[in-house]
């Protein structure tokens, strides 16, 4: 079913060029919104959006890529934040330098991207910030110390944000996507010596029994970012089959 519930309203979508982002843009324009994408390289974008090159660590081309965005559409009243970048290990296993460059991009890459949406955002009648997450904000997941520490300060940044802009009409709310069907784990497959077998053990982990799929976390966006959810601010929404709330016995 096609809803348009969406119709009129302008969306920028980090990260939008793959992924849990490129299905958000697709699921936005879907139902009518105007949608914009910042990426790294969104020449490679598959979807007839607007596509507009920023790196998330570089200040300056994140405000000329927002401020292009906003002049093209006309205005914004949705911010996706979803571009991010992972890390394994503990915290002995990452030196100083690729601490730096994770919290560049998940951190300060929000911090730059919202900041130069604000003015725009402020502007709108239904504003709404959504943050991909992660559960491994929450968790406590092995082998995952630096990629957590950095979707901890996005947590904690939505509702900071949330409680900031919440008298301005700004919404800010944010998912915790569990383990997600995208082109990032299929990188991490095709890097196991069995990529087959691993992706078995994964869907195994999962209480569905199954990954998580991108547009599954889209349509939890959507939601977060629609007018429906006028009164929902400062929330963490679990997209992530049962893995951070059930506690199932072992099988
Ligand atoms: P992906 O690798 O498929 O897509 C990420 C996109 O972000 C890419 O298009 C990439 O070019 C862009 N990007 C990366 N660094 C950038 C930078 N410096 N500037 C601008 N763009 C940049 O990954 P995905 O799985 O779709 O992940 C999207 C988000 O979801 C990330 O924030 C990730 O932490 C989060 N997440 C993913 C999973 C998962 O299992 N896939 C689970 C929880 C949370």
């Amino acid at each position: 079913m096609t809803t348009t519930d969406l119709d009129g309203l302008k969306a920028l979508v980090t990260g939008g060029a793959s992924g849990i982002g490129l299905a958000t843009a697709q699921l936005l324009s879907d139902r009518g919104a105007d949608v914009a994408v910042l990426d790294l390289d969104p020449g490679k974008l598959s979807l007839p959006l607007l596509g507009f090159t920023a790196d998330l660590r570089d200040d300056v081309s994140v405000r000329d890529a927002v401020a292009a965005a906003g002049e093209a559409l006309g205005g914004l009243d949705i911010l996706v934040n979803n571009a991010g970048i992972g890390a394994a290990g503990t915290v002995e296993d990452n030196p100083d330098e690729q601490w730096h460059l994770v919290f560049d991009v998940n951190v300060l890459g929000l911090v730059r991207t919202t900041r130069a949406a604000l003015p725009y955002l402020r502007r709108s009648a239904h504003a709404a910030i959504v943050n991909t997450c992660s559960i491994a904000a929450t968790a406590g997941l092995p082998q995952r110390a630096l990629y957590s520490a950095s979707k901890g300060a996005v947590l904690s940044l939505t509702l900071a944000m949330a409680a900031d802009h919440v008298r301005e009409g700004i919404r800010v709310n944010c998912v915790n996507p569990g383990t997600v069907d995208t082109p990032w784990i299929g990188r991490l497959l095709d890097a196991a010596d069995d990529p087959a077998a691993e992706r078995a053990a994964l869907n195994a982990r999962q209480p569905t029994g199954r990954l998580v799929s991108a547009p599954e976390v889209a349509a939890a966006i959507a939601y977060l970012a629609s007018p429906a959810a006028g009164s929902t601010t400062g929330t963490a929404l679990a997209v992530d089959g049962g893995m951070a709330g059930l506690r199932l016995r072992p099988v």
